[in-house]
């Protein structure tokens, strides 16, 4: 199947921090699978931002070999890349000086999409915002794009909020969530709202519990005194599950619009209880004969930051009072796997006998790998011998039933980029609803730092430590297995 590309309209895109590592590695192969697919108007122009010399021509070096590094194999063809180079310049600017702005104003357009990625650290985002005002190198149509962390409080949130709404209205302001921009991720409003099936069982009548994980096999690796500075519950619950948690659990908004998705989103936040510590398991990864402890990777002999957080969490509305979300993530876990599974409650009764066997419905989303949805149902064991029931997956694997290569599906990036150049906010987080989020995660963080608490060790590459699979027992329910 060859998906509809609606080209979009003529922009300057801006990246601060252009040869940074997310630059390189997503944002510019992104834009340039989005110009293959023909999407990008003959005159878009990208413009790379940052402090070092380079001239045009290097920086197009630069771009042409993340390209080649980053983007799957049979989407790099020299003539096209040698295209896409020709929309790209560079201009040298400091975020924290006056230098390079005045040329950056004269290389850009009139009457097209102005857009600026803020591809640095958050502590450069009130200082690039106030220059491109006082620079008047952005209008009041242009948007602004921002990366994660957004904070790592609610304190420091709010600051980077007041810092950008001095010069940019919220309708400008695009953060960045990426797990808002996969495939999967709409697909599940898609089948949500799009299907008659599934919502009159979304409720805590028919769903038993909700579990959302994100595990993944690597460590913090080089990154580990940056990483263990966050952790867990700052890196990845606080953004990426709370989004993926707020679309499970939102009530059907009136119109698939920015405001009204946000709106249900933030209602989820604000219902959310707080946990008792009963309900969170942390946990570090230890050492392997060959590779280091978290401890070690982070520097820290006696770091307390969590690689792996587990954590029941409770909805306090009509439709889900008493249907528990358990959301886990970690490092160095078995397997690199993202999932979202709706465990349904069994049938009140079997008219087969209990002998017969009971399964339970389960709806799972794959994020990845493999992005896909299966949904399992049960049937009678085929063949004779009496009524035996086997549950059976009806399985999608978006790759397969799109007849497209698992790596050419839309990366997250590049449908959120094309999504700020028209405009959409749908898949971007609001102010308030980051500041929800830090709200309900600021008063966690501080108590189990207030009790002194120990993250539990973990064995690298398992599930996580024995605590997080307890913690599921004690209520007879268990966690899905990790498998990649
Ligand atoms: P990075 O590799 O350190 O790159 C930083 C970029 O910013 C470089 O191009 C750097 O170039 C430029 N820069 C630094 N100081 C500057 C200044 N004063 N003025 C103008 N440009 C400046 O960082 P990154 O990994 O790409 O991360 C960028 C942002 O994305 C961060 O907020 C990060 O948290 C977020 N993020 C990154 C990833 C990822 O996978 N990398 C994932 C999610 C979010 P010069 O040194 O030449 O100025």
């Amino acid at each position: 199947m060859v998906s509809r590309v609606i080209p979009v309209d003529d922009f300057d895109l801006v990246i601060f921090g252009g040869t940074g590592d997310l630059a390189r590695r997503k944002i510019l192969p992104g834009l340039y699978r989005r110009f293959c697919a023909g999407q990008m108007p003959e005159t878009a122009r990208i413009i790379g931002a940052a402090r070092s010399e380079h001239d045009t021509e290097e920086f197009r070096r630069i771009v042409r070999e993340a390209i080649l590094e980053f983007s799957s194999k049979h989407s790099c063809d020299e003539a096209l890349i040698g295209d896409f180079l020709k929309r790209l310049d560079y201009v040298q600017v400091d975020a924290r000086g006056e230098e390079g702005w005045n040329a950056l104003k004269e290389m850009m357009r009139e009457d097209v999409i102005k857009a600026y990625y803020f591809s640095v650290a958050p502590s450069l985002f009130g200082d690039i915002a106030e220059r491109l005002m006082s620079h008047g190198i952005a209008d009041d149509k242009a948007r602004i794009v921002v990366e994660k962390p957004f904070g790592r409080d609610l304190a420091s949130a709010k600051a980077l909020n007041r810092d950008l709404a001095k010069h940019f209205d919220e309708t400008q302001i695009y953060r960045i969530d990426h797990y808002l921009g996969k495939e999967t991720v709409q697909n599940l409003m898609a089948v949500r709202f799009g299907n008659i099936l599934f919502e009159p069982l979304w409720n805590s009548q028919y769903v038993d519990h909700i579990q959302i994980t994100v595990a993944e096999t690597v460590g913090v690796g080089g990154r580990g005194e940056y990483y263990d500075r966050s952790g867990a519950m700052r890196d990845m619950v606080q953004n990426h599950l709370m989004q993926l948690l707020c679309l499970i659990a939102m009530e059907p908004p009136s119109r698939f619009d920015p405001d009204a998705v946000r709106d249900e989103k933030l209602k989820v936040i604000r219902a959310l209880e707080p946990i008792d510590h009963h309900h969170i398991v942390r946990g570090q990864y230890e050492a392997t004969d060959t590779e280091p402890s978290y401890r070690e990777d982070a520097g820290d002999p006696r770091s307390r930051t969590e690689s792996f957080i587990a954590l029941r969490c409770m909805i306090s509305n009509w439709r889900w009072a008493g249907t528990p979300f358990f959301l886990r993530t970690g490092k160095k876990l078995k397997a690199r796997n993202s999932e979202i599974a709706v465990v349904f409650k069994d049938a009140p009764h079997s008219i087969f006998g209990e002998e017969a066997g009971r399964h339970a419905n389960l709806l799972s989303i794959r994020l990845q790998p493999n992005e896909g949805m299966t949904l399992k149902v049960t049937i009678k064991e085929p063949g004779p011998g009496g009524m035996r029931l086997i549950d059976v997956p009806l399985d999608m694997s978006f790759a397969e039933a799109l007849g497209e290569d698992a790596e050419e599906i839309t990366d997250a990036y590049e449908r959120l980029i094309m999504d700020v150049i028209r405009g959409n906010q749908t898949l971007f987080m609001r102010g308030d609803e980051v500041e929800a989020a830090w709200a309900w995660t600021d008063p966690l963080i501080e108590s189990w730092e207030a009790r002194g608490d120990v993250p539990k060790p973990y064995e690298a590459y398992s599930s996580g430590p024995e605590e997080a699979a307890i913690m599921l027992h004690r209520e007879g329910r268990r966690w899905r297995e990790i498998k990649g």
